[in-house]
């Protein structure tokens, strides 16, 4: 058989656990032909390379990160990263800032809640130091901001505005007025990102470009999209770029893209939308059949949705869908051949959504086929790890997340608690689908998306200073438990052929196979013997996505 590239004398690391290694590939259209040993390229001609004993693996799948939010914040940059010592001492760093910038229409800054000692800040406080302009101030996970009155002017917000999902996206109040704190994506993005509509189309395909750029240099060859709370429109307009830039032949990557829907009350209206969806962003590498669902929030704020009570606040932070309301979602999304796919941080984020399914399996049995994924995944009831295997939900992680410091989490957690996050190693050991992501949702600096640092500290859970990473990540010890710890196989098999199942594209991509499209990574060292500390560092030479070096 003729064919377009031959390669031989390679390590082929192919996730088929089938046929785990092989020396030589052969492709033809696009599509691994031939996956094995030398004797088989007797039955092919065309170019061929020897590689001198180089690693191949599969291209990336980065199964939870978001394309279309990161577009926005190409031009409304988080501003300044402050690191202020309490309250006074933030508000007069802004003050100054403001003072020697005058003439900006909005000031943005960026803090972690932490730095404020525990104190809150108001809008009148803000309103002190800028009242005739915006300012904005982004928490450092992404979850919250501050504003001041200009802002909530500027988008009608006043102290009647109903909040729109009580106890976990609302707007946070002082004896019944809004202070300019507000949490969680359906309030926060539409107010952060509202530049977003004014976008021409050539700022957001230059904004994907900057995307693109860093995905192949990489080599992330797929993704799930987690998309876009609070604006829907703004979402869509990315994706018909994504559809343009497609079709000009401009997207060497596989985009699974999901439509997000805030609550149980909005499940039918999101479900038509979604199938509207499916239609309408239809191109060779953007499909579109997931409904994104954030169950909880983030535990620093206190939204994350727990079974036991967070132990300094004695509240337990609410889910956007009860179990009911998941088997009944879990029905249609079945009937219209669609998946589903929730952030679920709490404890009881997690066990109200395996609830949900375990009541549509009773009901359904082996009928059901929806791929259900549960997504991040902190903090976890003991009796719920074996759940997933049992149930068939994806588990996904996002492990450059397991490395910090427990004394921090311990104090809304407690001590026993906080030492038993991001279990990945249980579940995994259990029999479930782990997959692994990076809740990317900037474009601008690719640290915290790059795989290579997921891998490592997905197998270290330490952050140390060999680590490509910022010097503040630098953590103390090993995250625990320490037996939590993943091998390089499972996060090799993680990000590929798991994240494949998990967006229902493993007949075509995730493995080095015959038959499936020719995604492939070389690089010059080996990866499985490679150095775990400084794992990040790595970066393949040369890329391949369906066949063509793209690199
Ligand atoms: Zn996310």
């Amino acid at each position: 058989m003729k064919a377009d590239q031959i390669i031989k004398n390679a390590q082929i690391y192919t996730s088929d656990k089938n046929n785990p290694k092989a020396t030589a590939l052969v492709v033809k259209d696009g599509k691994f032909v031939y996956v094995g040993d030398e004797t088989g390229l007797k039955d092919f001609e065309g170019p061929v390379t020897d590689l001198g004993g180089k690693f191949i693996m599969p291209g990336i799948i980065d199964s939870h990160m978001h394309v279309t939010i990161p577009v926005g914040f190409e031009y409304a940059p988080m501003g300044d990263r402050i690191e202020p010592d309490g309250k006074q001492a933030a508000l007069d760093i802004m003050a100054k800032y403001i003072k020697e910038h005058p003439g900006e229409k909005r000031y943005r800054f960026y803090m972690e809640k932490r730095f404020l000692k525990g104190e809150d800040i108001v809008k009148e406080e803000l309103d002190a130091i800028c009242h005739d302009a915006e300012l904005q101030i982004q928490e450092g996970e992404g979850h919250s901001i501050w504003v001041n009155s200009k802002i909530l002017q500027r988008h009608g917000i006043t102290d009647d505005t109903p909040d729109p999902i009580p106890g976990l996206a609302y707007y946070v109040r002082k004896d019944g007025h809004v202070t300019g704190n507000m949490y969680e994506g359906a309030t926060e993005v539409k107010i952060i990102l509202d530049c977003g509509m004014e976008l021409t189309d050539e700022q957001v395909d230059a904004a994907l470009q900057r995307w693109i750029d860093f995905c192949v240099e990489y080599g992330v060859s797929a993704v799930f999209d987690a998309g876009l709370p609070g604006d829907m429109k703004f979402h869509e307009k990315v994706y018909k770029r994504l559809v343009a830039l497609d079709k000009q032949g401009k997207l060497p990557i596989y985009v699974d893209g999901s439509l997000v829907i805030d609550s149980e009350r909005v499940a039918e209206e999101g479900l038509r939308e979604l199938k509207r969806m499916q239609r309408e962003y239809n191109s060779e590498h953007l499909k579109v059949h997931t409904m994104k669902v954030f169950m909880d929030g983030t535990q620093k704020i206190h939204t994350a949705a727990m079974v036991e009570p967070y132990v300094d606040v004695h509240t337990t932070g609410s889910t956007a869908f009860t179990a009911e309301g998941i088997a009944k979602v879990l029905k249609e999304l079945n009937e219209a051949n669609l998946d589903l796919h929730l952030h679920t941080v709490g404890e009881r984020a997690s066990r109200t959504v395996l609830d949900g399914v375990e009541m549509a399996r009773k009901e359904m049995g082996d009928n059901l086929h929806v791929r259900v994924t549960c997504a991040h995944l902190e903090v976890q009831c003991d009796d719920d790890l074996e759940r997933f295997a049992k149930l068939g939900v994806f588990a996904n992680y996002t492990p450059h997340w397991h490395s910090g410091d427990t004394s921090v989490s311990a104090t809304w957690l407690g001590e026993e608690r906080s030492k038993k996050q991001f279990r990945c190693r249980t579940v995994w050991d259990s029999g479930a689908t782990v997959a692994w992501s990076s809740d990317n949702i900037v474009f601008m600096d690719f640290t915290p998306w790059n795989p290579y640092l997921g891998m490592e500290v997905g197998m270290t859970r330490w952050i140390t200073e060999k680590t490509r990473n910022y010097p503040f990540n630098v953590a103390a010890k090993v995250f625990p438990p320490e037996n939590e710890r993943m091998t390089i196989d499972q996060m090799l098999i993680g990000f590929t052929i798991n994240g494949a199942k998990q967006l229902g594209i493993e007949d075509k991509k995730g493995s080095i196979e015959a038959g499936k499209d020719a995604d492939f990574l070389v690089f010059d060292n080996d990866l499985l013997t490679a150095e775990k500390e400084g794992f990040s560092y790595n970066k393949p030479s040369e890329v391949y996505f369906g066949g063509k070096k793209v690199n």
